[in-house]
């Protein structure tokens, strides 16, 4: 693997740990020439998966655009990134478990909420106003209130 700071091509593996629930592996190298140190991961290529959107139309399925959704959603609370690795290797795992080659984005966005909600309140009322556009104070309310009930079960 490349250094990725200068171009070097002989970067030496310092940690491997299994994440993501053995779905992955997460490895700390470092660069023998300067010193630079990175993280790279290993995981199983699968066949593709797309994704009906609201509107209709398809794209492929992107483990790194959900990812990212969820990192804006829970800035600045105690979610780790490492729990979000978890949750969305969880969500893949049972999307492709389906075997189904399509799915839409509002059942992506459920199974997201439903996870957020047991790991952040914050992250999850972000990520539900983004995904569900709600319109009102009530929409939150309601929202909210449903996630206290669940989480006291
Ligand atoms: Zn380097």
């Amino acid at each position: 693997m490349r250094c990725s700071q200068c171009q070097q091509a002989d970067t030496k593996v310092i940690e491997s740990r299994d994440v993501a629930d053995g779905e992955a592996v997460r490895r700390r190298r470092v660069c023998t020439n300067c010193q630079y140190r990175f993280t790279t991961y290993e995981r199983v290529e699968r066949p593709q998966l797309a994704v009906i959107k609201n509107n209709g139309t398809r794209e492929l399925f992107s483990r790194e655009k959900l990812l990212a959704g969820l990192y804006r959603a829970c800035e600045k609370t105690p979610v780790t990134s490492l729990q979000l690795d978890k949750l969305v290797a969880d969500i893949e795992h049972e999307l492709y478990a389906c075997g189904d080659p399509e799915v839409s984005s509002q059942k992506i966005g459920s199974m997201v909420m439903e996870r957020l909600a047991q790991l952040n309140e914050v992250a999850y009322v972000r990520f539900a106003s983004v995904y569900r556009r709600f319109t009102n104070i009530a929409g939150f309310e309601k929202e909210l209130s449903h996630i206290r009930q669940r989480n006291k079960i």
